[in-house]
């Protein structure tokens, strides 16, 4: 692949702040009538591995242009912005993610910060896994609810296929547990499938995770960022991931818990549990989407697939009072309008986005 670097000033270029207008009855809404539930904080643009559809290894390396450390916001700037997003919308999960969240010192400090600052929130973290093993316990005490841990492959080839890193299945799976036996169980198991890398593993995670409790969620590849090389062949859509499984170890759909789950849910027949498909690409779910984005400078998106955001941190960092940040948040969220995934094209696809790790997978 040809090395993209990525010009940051370009994606740093931030969009205005709109002004704020009263919020309807039914609250704070987007243009298409959205509600405000979700956000996502990527808590640090870094990884330790270099998974070919996120951070593939000819862009993301020595000369990457990471952030430096002053321009990432710290625990207490990203637990005031997640107070006021709160505020203004009435946030009911945090999904702190990243780069990889473990990889940010003293992570577990900021889970309690966001703990204490919005009990009533579903508080979850993405991770690779790789550091989790010796972190569960504590970020369980912090008051951590739930884990996902991305994992693509049982074999150690194929795993190191798409993750760059030559880390070894087994200790995922030992985090796995260990995340488990701290509290954190159900774990959600993130499997990025691409044709010819890792499909031929869909049948092989269902029959491992069977019966464990653990719940494999097949995503299907995205066209995240502009550096991964995204082709819609690649993609296995998930109804051919279901046909797969369900050929082996027969499911049946599962209605969705609250409106606008992002995971279409199927159980095993024989009661051996469930798993999900994230289908971005072949069923978009644009209409129903209510994830707001932090990115680890302070910027935020309404889309995971954007260009452009908005600049949270000046305005922390700037001196604005807590009605300000409030004001900025309802005026971006009322003025959002992006359905990417419902109008993709070949053509959005190829086009400069914001890459995943920055603005949070
Ligand atoms: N480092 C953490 C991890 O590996 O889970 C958190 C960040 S990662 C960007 C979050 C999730 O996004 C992972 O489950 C990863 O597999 C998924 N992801 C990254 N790039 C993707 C792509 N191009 N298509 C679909 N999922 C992707």
């Amino acid at each position: 692949m040809a090395k993209t670097v990525i010009p940051l000033n370009e994606l740093r270029t931030s969009l205005a702040i709109p002004a704020a207008r009263p919020a309807g009855a039914a609250g704070l809404a987007d243009t298409r009538g959205r509600g405000l539930r979700d956000l996502r904080i990527s808590v640090t643009d870094r990884c330790n591995f270099r998974c070919v559809y996120c951070m593939p290894k000819e862009v993301f390396d020595a000369d990457y242009p990471y952030l430096p450390h002053d321009e990432v916001l710290t625990f207490e700037e990203i637990v005031r912005i997640a107070r006021a997003f709160n505020a203004a919308g009435g946030i009911q999960k945090v999904r702190l993610t990243g780069g990889e969240p473990l990889l940010r010192r003293d992570i577990e400090r900021l889970v309690r910060l966001l703990r204490e600052a919005l009990p009533g929130v579903d508080l979850t973290l993405t991770t690779n896994g790789s550091a989790l093993k010796a972190k569960a316990r504590a970020l369980k005490a912090a008051g951590l609810d739930r884990i996902t841990v991305s994992l693509d492959s049982l074999e150690d080839a194929t795993f190191r296929a798409m993750n760059d890193a030559d880390f070894p299945v087994a200790k995922v799976l030992e985090a796995i547990d260990a995340a488990a036996a701290a509290g954190l169980a159900p774990v959600k198991v993130n499997m990025v499938v691409k044709r010819g890398l890792n499909d031929h593993q869909v049948v092989d995670m269902a029959r491992h995770f069977r019966g464990t409790g653990h719940v494999v969620r097949y995503i299907e590849y995205m066209d995240v960022g502009s550096t991964n090389g995204w082709r819609m062949d690649d993609v296995i859509p998930s109804a051919e991931v279901i046909r797969r499984i369900h050929e082996r170890f027969p499911l049946e759909p599962v209605g969705a818990r609250y409106p606008g789950e992002v995971a279409k849910r199927w159980r095993y027949a024989d009661g051996g549990g469930e798993i999900g498909v994230i289908s971005s690409v072949t069923r978009a779910f644009c209409s129903t989407c209510t994830r707001a984005r932090l990115s680890t400078d302070g910027q935020v998106y309404t889309c995971l697939f954007a260009q452009r955001g908005y600049d949270l941190k000046a305005l922390v960092r700037g001196g604005a009072a807590d009605e300000a940040l409030l004001d900025a948040i309802r005026g971006i969220w009322q003025d959002r309008s992006d359905r990417y995934s419902e109008v993709r094209t070949a053509e959005t696809a190829a086009s400069r986005k914001v890459e995943m790790s920055f603005i949070g997978g």
